[in-house]
């Protein structure tokens, strides 16, 4: 199983549009995929369909084990091939246990580990603060997919969160990698870029280097629509909105295969 977080420490920068997205297009495409709702604010599981009740399990009993794991792993109504570990707002009360266990950031690799036969990709929403549930995700993770918005904040959020990404490594708390950083709400005006969102994306590519540049996600209300309406761009017909997609999905196809 390949686990790729999505991470960007800011609010609003795009992680669970990207997670869903992806675990969508990447399991309507033939791979088992399990999406991990690591936020309290829960939008991903909201956005998948689910409505919880306050005894069924989700990641939180994941991480302290006291229910079978595979008893919160849920199917979806998407497709046959896409899973979640839902959250909900309880989830906040796991810091605690993370940072008292002395292993918070590499716990929930470890409760990973025991399921990673059955799922080829592990997609995982990761909350904007730097939170001990942040650091375990990203401890969990073999690749990073940082979003930013195409501005001065995302900016920020991008430089925030590969500060967080070299500390850990140094620690040797994870050993994730940068598949891409993602621009989104790109502004074009016709055929012209807005101004502050080309000196965000330039500053990106400085961060990290053209090549981990990926396409943006361009400012569209097209993508609301696809969430609420529980669907793809291209099932709507934007299928050129969906090309960041393509792209990081031939990245994660190539990963999956030499793993
Ligand atoms: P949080 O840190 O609060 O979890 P996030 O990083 O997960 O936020 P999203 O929830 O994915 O960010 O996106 C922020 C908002 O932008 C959402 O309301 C979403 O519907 C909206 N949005 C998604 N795609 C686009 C787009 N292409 N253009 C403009 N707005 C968008
Ligand atoms: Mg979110």
């Amino acid at each position: 199983m390949l686990t790729i977080t999505v991470s960007s420490l800011s609010g609003g920068q795009g992680k669970t549009t990207t997670s869903l997205f992806l675990g969508r297009l990447l399991s309507r495409q033939g791979l088992t995929t399990l999406m991990l709702d690591s936020d309290p604010q829960h939008n991903l599981t909201t956005y998948l369909g689910f409505e919880l009740s306050p005894n069924q399990p989700t990641l939180l009993e994941f991480l302290k084990k006291t229910v079978a794991l595979l008893d919160c792993i849920y199917p979806t109504q998407d497709n046959d091939n896409l899973f979640l570990i839902p959250a909900d707002d309880q989830l906040d009360t796991v810091q605690d246990y993370l940072s008292n266990s002395g292993v918070g950031a590499t716990l929930l690799k470890r409760r990973l580990e025991a399921i990673r036969q059955i799922f080829q990709v592990c997609i995982i929403d990761a909350p904007p603060q730097r939170s001990q549930i942040c650091l375990t995700v990203i401890g969990a993770a073999d690749f990073l997919i940082i979003p930013a918005e195409a501005s001065v904040k995302g900016y920020g959020s991008l430089v925030r969160t590969l500060d967080l990404l070299s500390g850990l490594r140094d620690v040797g708390a994870t050993n994730a990698s940068i598949l891409g950083v993602l621009p989104f709400r790109d502004r074009w005006f016709g055929n012209t870029q807005a101004q502050e969102s080309r000196a965000a994306v330039d500053g990106m590519r400085d961060e990290v280097g053209e090549k981990l540049v990926l396409p943006s996600i361009r400012e569209s209300e097209r993508y609301k629509q696809a969430i609420n309406k529980r669907t793809t761009l291209s099932q709507l017909g934007y299928t050129d909105l969906e090309y960041p997609f393509e792209i990081l999905i031939d990245k994660i196809r190539a990963s999956v295969g030499s793993k």
